[in-house]
């Protein structure tokens, strides 16, 4: 008969995690399950990894799983703790610990312990992520984490400015919380992200990039810029040049910042709907958030009134592109987002329209190593349409011009269309085999041919190719 395995709020722990607390207890080392899931458990939410803290140093902790067969790796510098793999399931084992979270390389033996589980969540970041399990002693939430789950709310553990004081980067990490979980900050650690802003200058950049990337994928990062601006601008200062900047354009019911915050909103929204096909479930693309966070933030520097008093932007996407690969490469985003972004930026604004040789032109852009024409294309519409949206209402009907477009992409890739010296169907071999000499006159045939199939002078196909170039 199957015994019933121990479980929180109907989410089971898993055998592998629950195996690794009991060899804890056995060895006398007291341990709770911690953090993320009892936070997700309590919310319904199965499947978040499994944090252990204990009572052991983290020797202790090592010697008594790999007592009992138990593989340990040494985690690394994140926690100072280390994790146990059962069948290939990671579990976080830290000791009850005094001091902050980020050890920076310090070998877990620098860390202070603290004496009791206690003492150790009274040092988590917030109340909902403060909270320890166990399948017999049960939940343990000193600071009422359960009451602001039901209430929806990201707090800070204590004095939220003492908090932040302590680790700026708490401040994005509530911001990441609360886009993510769609919960509010409760108002005093609210209002410290706008004091404490300024401490976020001595966070490592890379790290602020992972919060950042970690907010964007919530498709919440809309929300995120107009509620915390101070922080949003303090991780991204050049974003405060785009607040309250005042467009002077009737094509614009927005200032830049608020245009920027109101397309971010819309592009996480569209990634919803998947026009293009795919899983809605899946969080929204990288590089169309990044794009959408960064495709303006070159207004500001290319502004100019005409005549008639009316503000204009020209070159800003080539600014805004420059301007977003050096503040991605800054926060170490990937290398492929970075491209992928750029591309989207530099295109954002370029007039197209529904018509074969335009789309095959910008799919050629977009196309190369490692990109993928057909998501990017896709990418290129939501970042429009989102743009669209996010001005006035007067430009609203160019979303259809934008529909009509993605179809047409869709039909030129379904039609096998060439776009690129891959899409081609044409290969440098199948010109020797048709009598061509090998060198470097190949790839020109290539591209002439590529670039007559492209104007529509013949189809893409290896025959029609091979006559029309007439070797
Ligand atoms: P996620 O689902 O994003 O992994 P999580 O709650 O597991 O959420 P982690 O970053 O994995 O978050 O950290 C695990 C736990 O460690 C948190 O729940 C929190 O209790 C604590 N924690 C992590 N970082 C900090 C920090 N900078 N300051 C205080 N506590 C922290
Ligand atoms: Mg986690």
């Amino acid at each position: 008969m199957a015994t019933k395995r121990p479980q929180l709020n109907g989410v089971e722990l898993s055998d592998h995690a629950e195996r690794v607390l009991r060899v804890l207890e056995a060895a006398g080392l007291e341990a709770w399950v911690v953090g993320g899931w009892v936070r997700d458990a309590l919310m319904g939410v199965a499947g978040h990894d499994v944090d252990i803290c204990c009572a052991g140093s983290w020797r202790e902790n090592e010697e008594a799983l790999e007592a009992a067969d138990i593989g340990v790796v040494e985690s690394g510098i994140r926690f100072g703790g280390i994790t146990a793999v059962v069948d290939g399931e990671r579990i976080e084992v830290t000791t009850y610990r005094m001091d902050g979270f980020y050890t920076d390389g310090r070998h877990p033996e620098s860390v202070t312990r603290a004496s009791s589980v206690e003492e150790d969540l009274a040092r988590r970041d917030f109340t909902v992520n403060a909270m320890a399990w166990h399948p017999e002693r049960g939940l343990l939430d000193c600071y009422d984490g359960r009451g602001d789950l039901a209430r929806r709310v990201i707090r800070a553990v204590g004095e939220p400015r003492r908090r932040f004081e302590e680790d700026a980067l708490r401040m994005l990490r509530a911001v990441r919380f609360a886009c993510r979980l769609d919960f509010v900050i409760e108002p005093k650690t609210a209002s410290a992200l706008a004091t404490c802003a300024p401490l976020l200058d001595a966070v490592a950049r890379e790290r602020v990039g992972i919060e950042l990337d970690g907010i964007l994928v919530t498709a919440r990062g809309g929300d995120a810029l107009l509620r915390y601006p101070e922080l949003m601008c303090a991780a991204i200062p050049e974003l405060a040049a785009c607040r309250n900047f005042d467009q002077r354009s009737p094509y614009h019911a927005f200032d830049v910042y608020e245009h920027i915050a109101r397309v971010l909103t819309v592009a996480g929204e569209l990634t919803r709907f998947r026009i293009d096909g795919g899983d809605p479930d899946q969080p929204p693309s990288p590089s169309l958030m990044w794009a959408a966070l960064l495709h303006d933030v070159g207004k500001p520097g290319t502004f100019t009134v005409d005549e008639r008093g009316r503000g204009h932007f020209y070159g800003h996407p080539e600014l805004s592109e420059k301007m977003a690969r050096a503040i991605m490469r800054r926060l170490s985003i990937s290398g492929d987002v970075i491209r992928d972004a750029c591309l989207l930026i530099r295109y954002h604004d370029r007039p197209m329209m529904a018509e074969r040789q335009d789309l095959l032109r910008v799919m050629q852009i977009f196309s190369g190593e490692g990109i993928n024409t057909a998501r990017l294309m896709g990418e290129l519409f939501d970042l429009k349409r989102a743009d669209a949206l996010g001005k006035a209402p007067s430009c609203f009907s160019y979303v259809e011009e934008i529909e009509r477009m993605r179809e047409m992409v869709r039909e030129l890739i379904a039609n096998h269309e060439a776009y690129s010296l891959e899409t081609l169907d044409l290969r440098g071999r199948d010109l020797i085999a048709a009598g061509a000499k090998p060198g470097p006159r190949l790839g020109e045939l290539l591209r002439q041919a590529l670039a007559a199939t492209m104007r529509g002078a013949v189809p893409n196909r290896h025959e029609d190719l091979i006559a029309y170039l007439d070797l």
